[in-house]
């Protein structure tokens, strides 16, 4: 059921999204339509079909978002309002060779995709690959999809829009990895839009986000070193980007990555895809293992297996990880909902959200 202040169409969101720089390149409204389509990650509403009320506006990470009401079906979950309900949060790593090498830190969010596909034909999953130099979406239908499109492309790649596509598709059912904004849109579509194949959407993996870059970087690295081909990406602690390409490792320090950070990044308060099913980031402390956190009983249900079935192990996850990870999501947080913003960074817009009762409690302020 769409809520009152969803009840908008595609001029709506062309002018006080897209216009106004909060786009966030989800993906979730291109291809609902013939009339909204993405170039690289510019999104545009090419044709106005005149309606007033749209799936394209009602799904948009960007428009009215309530965390409250946007929560999945929480089971034995405790209330957190800096990283989000979870039911459990540990460290853990893929346990098979090929998939620690090809993953980008623990290969966790490879082998939970691996583990949920099993040998059924009739499942697919959305991924982000490279075509060349710039990231583009994939709908993977096997272990080898998935290991190829392993490791982090650290832009806004329009991947709902891919989804948008299978949904239509006779299939089963499709899981998703997901950046924290593409979780929100996919929450979206299925509490409040009638979009059409909505049902097959399965296990949603929610990625850490503190920012995503604009395309505008894979434009300046080719024009600047040449390149043709990128085979990995990282930020590591404190750093810039690090690039490995066919014309060697490229590093750029954190100011110069700071530049291409899309602008409507800086208007996003959740840090660790706070509605996914399960959520996985780095440690921050070593990079072969990951964080998880485990959020739904679907969640749950995923990563048992995978550790029954041996392809993933785990250790608890120190106190001092924690205490880390929820300092660096209030913060974000409260610089979005502070509207802290530097001189030169872009505007912020927090006019949009609502955030959970928790999340406010924390922050002191009202929800
Ligand atoms: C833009 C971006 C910013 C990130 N920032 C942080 C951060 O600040 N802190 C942190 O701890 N972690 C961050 N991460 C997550 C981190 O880089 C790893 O993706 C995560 O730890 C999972 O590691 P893994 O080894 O299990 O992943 P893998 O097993 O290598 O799987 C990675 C999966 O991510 C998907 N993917 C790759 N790029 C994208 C993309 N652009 N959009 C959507 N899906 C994508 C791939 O399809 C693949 O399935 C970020 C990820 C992205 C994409
Ligand atoms: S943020 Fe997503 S849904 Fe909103 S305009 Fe951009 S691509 Fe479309
Ligand atoms: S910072 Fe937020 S809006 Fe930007 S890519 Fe990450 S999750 Fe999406």
């Amino acid at each position: 059921m769409v809520v009152e202040e969803l009840n908008k169409g595609p001029e709506q969101l062309k002018n006080e999204v897209i216009a106004g720089g909060w786009c966030v390149s989800c993906g979730a409204c291109v291809e609902l339509c013939p009339y909204i389509k993405a170039v690289k990650d510019r999104v545009a509403v090419v044709h106005s079909c005149g309606l007033n009320s749209g799936h394209c506006y009602a799904v948009c990470p960007r428009t009215f978002t309530d965390y409250n009401k946007l929560a999945p079906d929480y089971e034995n979950s405790q209330t957190d309002g800096a990283i989000g309900s979870y039911m459990s949060i540990t460290q853990a790593r893929a346990t098979e060779q090929k998939i620690k090498e090809l993953g980008q830190y623990g290969g966790v969010v490879s082998a939970l995709l691996i583990e949920s596909m099993g040998n059924n034909e009739a499942k697919e999953v959305l991924l982000t690959d490279y075509d060349g130099i710039y990231p583009r979406w994939l709908i993977g239908r096997n272990s080898e999809d998935i290991l190829s499109s392993a490791g982090s492309k650290y832009a806004v790649c329009p991947g709902l829009s891919g989804l948008n596509q299978a949904l239509r598709k006779d299939i089963e059912q499709i899981d998703i990895v997901g950046r924290p904004c593409q979780v929100v849109a996919l929450r979206k579509m299925i509490n409040y839009s009638e979009v059409e194949g909505r049902e097959k959407v399965g296990l949603i993996i929610g990625l850490f986000c503190f920012w995503g870059l604009d395309y505008s970087i894979y434009d300046y690295l080719k024009q600047e070193y040449n390149i043709t081909r990128i085979d990995k990406a990282d930020i590591p602690k404190d750093a810039g980007l690090t690039v490995s390409t066919d014309q060697g490792t490229i590093t750029l320090s954190l100011e110069e990555t700071r530049s291409f950070i899309r602008s409507g990044c800086y208007s996003c308060v959740d840090s660790t895809s706070e509605l996914a099913d399960i959520s996985v980031g780095s440690t921050e402390l070593d990079p072969k293992w990951c964080t998880v956190i485990v959020r739904t009983k679907k969640g749950e249900d995923v990563l048992n297996k995978a550790i029954d079935s041996g392809l993933i192990e785990t250790k608890p996850y120190p106190d001092e990880l924690k205490t880390a990870l929820s300092e660096s999501a209030l913060n974000k947080k409260k610089r979005v909902l502070g509207n802290e913003t530097d001189d030169e960074g872009p505007a912020i817009n927090s006019s949009y959200l609502k955030i959970t009762e928790s999340a406010a409690r924390l922050i002191g302020m009202e929800g």
